[in-house]
């Protein structure tokens, strides 16, 4: 549950894992499902909801006392809905514990690729897979040939990005905060080039260096002082796919962007996102990402950890960068 709402930084005591009796049954009449969580999903986004927002926010906070709830891969064990039957996989927006009560089993996503590692739903095949995909192809509009920049790149979205970029036959450069990611965006996920951005204190001058010829899309997962560096070496006609500003989530304050001017006389297209707006691509997605996963042509790093009462930490594991590839949690397994 969530103990209090946050203001800055996240810390584990803002969160805490208490006993409660669980419903294993539908009610009678109810179209609700019951499903048994076997994973949950760490997502940067779930910050948002632990602040309380004065004006509503574009997910709604989360309330202090209440059960966590996020993406998770589930069994369902009893149904009141004809779409769902006992024993059916699903994806979709569950509770951090172990069996959930799903009001609205509408929105959940059946699973037709359990062949795959079925972990590969809260990230590849899931909500951050859906969210490279759709930014990526559908925002920023990509062109064999042209040149890619991609924060936070080893972590959940940002690998996928790199990766559909190669198959698209551009050339794709990748930030991550150690040696140990730029290693896997290089050796594993096909990046054509990587760097340690805490390792270059001038970072509008090391994208110089890799982007000698500019940036046509940046993949924008970080923002702050990363959206600064890139708007003065983006190209001409450059688009910026803005997915995300983890570097801002934490803060009191955001940080000011000085160098936005550029937008204009660059000729830029900066668009923002929100992957729930294009759930309705989701299967054809799935078909797609399954297939690339079978070839080989996609590949995927996860950080699994084990029991719900190490939820807390994982979670606070994607703002210190500690996680290395998608960050997800075995609540049990099948
Ligand atoms: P990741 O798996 O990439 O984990 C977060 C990573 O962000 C960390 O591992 C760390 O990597 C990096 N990071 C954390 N703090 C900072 C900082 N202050 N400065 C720079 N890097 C930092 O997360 P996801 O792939 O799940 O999410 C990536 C982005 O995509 C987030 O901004 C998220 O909000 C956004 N998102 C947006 C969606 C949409 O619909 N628009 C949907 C899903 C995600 P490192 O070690 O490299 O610093």
């Amino acid at each position: 549950i969530l103990k209090r709402y946050v203001t800055g930084a996240l810390s584990e005591d803002d969160m805490e894992v208490v006993m409660a009796e669980a419903t294993l049954d539908v009610p009678i009449g109810s179209k609700a499902v019951v499903v048994k969580n076997l994973y949950v999903s760490c997502d940067p986004y779930m910050r948002n909801r632990m602040t309380h927002h004065e004006v509503p926010s574009y997910v709604p906070d989360f309330v202090p006392g209440e059960v966590l709830a996020n993406f998770g891969v589930s069994k369902v064990i009893s149904s009141g809905h004809p779409d769902f039957k006992a024993g059916d996989l699903v994806w979709g927006i569950t509770g951090w514990e172990e069996y959930t009560v799903i009001n609205n089993p509408e929105s959940l996503f059946h699973i037709n690729h359990p062949e795959l590692p079925l972990t590969y739903y809260t990230g590849v095949l899931g909500m951050p897979g859906l969210t490279a995909y759709v930014g990526f192809f559908e925002v920023s509009k990509p062109k064999k040939g042209e040149y890619v920049f991609v924060s936070a790149a080893s972590g959940a979205v940002g690998q996928i990005v790199g990766q559909l970029a190669k198959i698209t036959g551009c050339y794709v450069v990748g930030s991550a905060g150690s040696d140990e990611k730029v290693n896997l965006l290089k050796t594993k996920f096909g990046f054509d080039d990587a760097f340690n951005y805490k390792e270059e204190p001038n970072l509008e001058g090391a994208l110089r260096r890799f982007f000698p010829k500019g940036i046509d899309i940046y993949f924008e997962n970080v923002g702050g002082k990363t959206l600064d560096a890139v708007l003065p070496n983006m190209r001409l006609g450059g688009r910026i796919a803005a997915c995300g500003m983890i570097s801002q989530y934490n803060l009191e304050q955001p940080e000011r962007v000085g160098n936005l001017f550029y937008i204009v006389t660059k000729h830029l297209r900066m668009e923002g996102f929100l992957v729930f707006n294009y759930y309705d691509m989701y299967y054809r997605f799935e078909k797609e990402m399954a297939e690339y996963l079978k070839e080989r042509k996609v590949t995927y790093v996860e950080d699994i950890v084990e029991g719900i009462d190490s939820a807390p930490s994982a979670l606070l594991k994607l703002f210190t960068g500690h996680n290395v590839g998608k960050q997800l949690v075995t609540i049990a397994h099948e």
